[in-house]
C-alpha cells in the first residue's frame, strides 16, 4: 500500500476523528489539514508524505489507537476497577466561583482547575478548545495563560474540534502547560509521549471531559435545520452552559438569537445524536489517560425536563492519579472546588450507564472491524481482555458481528 492509501484507509474506515495530531507532527509538508467535501477536519496526503512518516502515524493516531495511563501511573492507583480504572477517588464537585459554575458546561471542574492552575503558578498555560467562529459550530484549539482566557473557553463544543492541532507549536516552544482535551485526544497524546520524550516533559496536567462522542458537520446541520435555521446563516453556537445543562443557543446573522431546551435539541435519551463511526464503537469515553475526568451526574445520562431547568450544576469527577488528587486537594483549599460528597463505581455506572456498555463492548467491537477487513483499534492499557471475558462470549459475539455488520454498511455505496 502507499502512504497516500494508508492515509486514505483510514478515513475510509471511518475511524478519523478530526483531531489534528497527524499533521501536526508531519508538518503541512507531508499532512495538510483542511476540511472535506463532508465538512469535516482531515488530514490530506502533501509532497513529503513517505512510508516513514505514515508508520509514526498508525502509532499515534486515536482512531485506532487508545491508550490509558502509564502502568507505573495506573498500578499505583489505590482503587482500581474493572469498568472505571484506576482511580484514587470519586467526587462530586462544583466550582467555588459561582459565574464559573453557571457558564460552565456541567459544574465548572475543569474550568476551575485550569484557572487555579494558572494563578497558582503551576503551569504557565493551558491547552483547551474553544468556540471556533468559522464555522461557529465547530470548536478549535486554544491556549489560555490568564483565568479571563480559560473561562472564556468554558462549555462543551459538540462539533468537530481539532484540539491537538497546535500541538507541535506547544511543544517546540518548550513550556510546560495543562492539556484539557477529550479522552481520545488525551490516548492519542499517550502514544505520542513513546514517540517524543517531550510529551512526558512538558504536559504537566491531563485533564478531561467524559465523552460520548461528538457532532460532525452533517449532525450539526441536520439539527439546526430540526430546529427550524438555516445552518449555513448562523453565526454562534453555545452548545451548553449558562445553567446545567443551560439551553442551547443559536445566534443569527441579524444579531437576534434563539434559545432551545436542552432537551428538545438533543432528546431523552441518545437517540437523536448524529455521531461519527469511530465515537459509536468507542472504547474510552471515560478519560482512561487522564489525571482527572469530568462528568455530568443525572442519574441515566441526561437530565429530567425540571432538573435541566434548575440544576445548578456538579461534576461527578474521577480523579485518577496521585497528581491530580493533589491537584483537587489545592483547589479545594483554595476555594477553586467545592467538593459536596464521595461518590463511587455504582454511583458513576448509573449516571453514565452507555460508558459502562462501551467499555465492556471495546474489544469485541475492535475485532469485528478486523473481521469486516477494517483497521481495528488497538487498546493500550485499558483491561481490554478482561472487560472481554466480563462482557461474555454470547454478548460479545453479538458485538462482534454488530460491528463487522456496520463496518461493511458503511462501505455501502449512498443511494
Ligand atoms: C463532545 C462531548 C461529549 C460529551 N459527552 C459526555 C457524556 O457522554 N457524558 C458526560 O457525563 N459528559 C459528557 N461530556 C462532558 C460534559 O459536557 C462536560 O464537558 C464535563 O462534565 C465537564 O464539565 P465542566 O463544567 O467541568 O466543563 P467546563 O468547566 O465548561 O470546561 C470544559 C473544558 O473542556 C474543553 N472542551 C470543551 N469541548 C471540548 C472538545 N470538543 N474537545 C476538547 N476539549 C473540549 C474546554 O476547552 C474547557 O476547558 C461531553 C463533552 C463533550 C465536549
Amino acid at each position: 500500500m502507499t502512504p497516500e492509501n494508508r492515509l486514505q484507509t483510514i478515513i475510509d474506515d471511518g475511524l478519523c476523528l478530526g483531531c489534528g495530531l497527524c499533521s501536526a507532527v508531519a508538518g503541512p509538508q507531508a499532512l495538510t489539514f483542511a476540511r472535506d467535501a463532508d465538512g469535516e477536519p482531515r488530514p490530506f496526503a502533501g509532497p513529503e508524505l513517505d512510508d516513514q512518516v505514515m508508520d509514526l502515524v498508525y502509532d499515534i493516531c486515536p482512531g485506532f489507537n487508545l491508550e490509558g495511563l502509564p502502568p507505573e501511573i495506573a498500578e499505583v492507583a489505590p482503587l482500581q476497577d474493572l469498568v472505571w480504572g484506576p482511580h484514587v477517588r470519586m467526587v462530586q464537585a462544583h466550582a467555588g466561583n459561582p459565574e464559573h459554575r453557571h457558564r460552565a458546561a456541567t459544574g465548572g471542574v475543569l474550568t476551575a482547575l485550569a484557572c487555579h492552575l494558572l494563578e497558582s503558578g503551576r503551569v504557565p498555560m493551558v491547552a483547551h478548545v474553544r468556540a471556533a467562529s468559522d464555522p461557529p459550530h465547530f470548536g478549535e484549539a486554544t491556549v489560555s495563560r490568564t483565568a479571563d482566557e480559560v473561562l472564556a473557553a468554558a462549555g462543551s463544543r459538540y462539533g468537530p474540534t481539532a484540539a491537538l492541532s497546535h500541538i507541535a507549536t506547544l511543544l517546540d516552544a518548550g513550556e510546560p502547560f495543562a492539556l484539557i482535551a477529550k479522552p481520545c485526544d488525551l490516548n492519542a497524546m499517550r502514544r505520542l509521549a513513546h514517540h517524543d520524550p517531550r510529551v512526558n516533559k512538558l504536559v504537566r496536567y491531563w485533564l478531561t471531559p467524559v465523552c460520548g462522542g461528538f457532532m460532525p458537520d452533517v449532525g450539526f446541520r441536520q439539527f439546526a435545520s430540526r430546529m427550524g435555521h438555516d445552518p449555513d446563516r448562523i453565526t454562534g453556537v453555545r452548545y451548553r452552559g449558562h445553567g446545567c445543562p443551560g439551553a442551547t443557543r443559536f445566534e443569527h446573522e441579524d444579531g437576534t438569537a434563539t434559545e432551545h431546551h436542552y432537551l428538545d435539541v438533543w432528546g431523552e435519551d441518545d437517540s437523536q445524536w448524529v455521531l461519527p463511526f469511530r465515537c459509536k464503537i468507542c472504547a474510552d469515553g471515560i478519560g482512561e489517560a487522564a489525571d482527572i475526568a469530568a462528568a455530568d451526574n443525572w442519574d441515566g445520562g441526561a437530565p429530567t425536563r425540571e432538573l435541566a431547568e434548575t440544576d445548578p450544576g456538579s461534576n461527578a469527577v474521577i480523579i485518577r492519579t496521585e497528581a491530580g488528587a493533589a491537584l483537587f486537594d489545592e483547589a479545594v483549599a483554595a476555594g477553586r472546588l467545592v467538593e459536596e460528597m464521595s461518590l463511587d463505581v455504582n454511583d458513576l455506572g448509573r449516571m453514565q450507564p452507555h460508558h459502562v456498555k462501551k467499555k465492556l463492548s471495546g474489544l469485541a467491537r475492535s475485532r469485528g472491524l478486523a473481521d469486516a477487513g477494517s483497521l481495528a483499534p488497538r487498546l493500550f492499557n485499558m483491561r481490554a481482555d478482561a472487560l472481554d471475558e466480563a462482557l461474555g462470549a454470547e454478548a460479545g459475539n453479538a458485538e462482534q458481528r454488530g460491528a463487522e455488520r456496520r463496518a461493511h454498511a458503511r462501505r455501502l455505496p449512498a443511494d
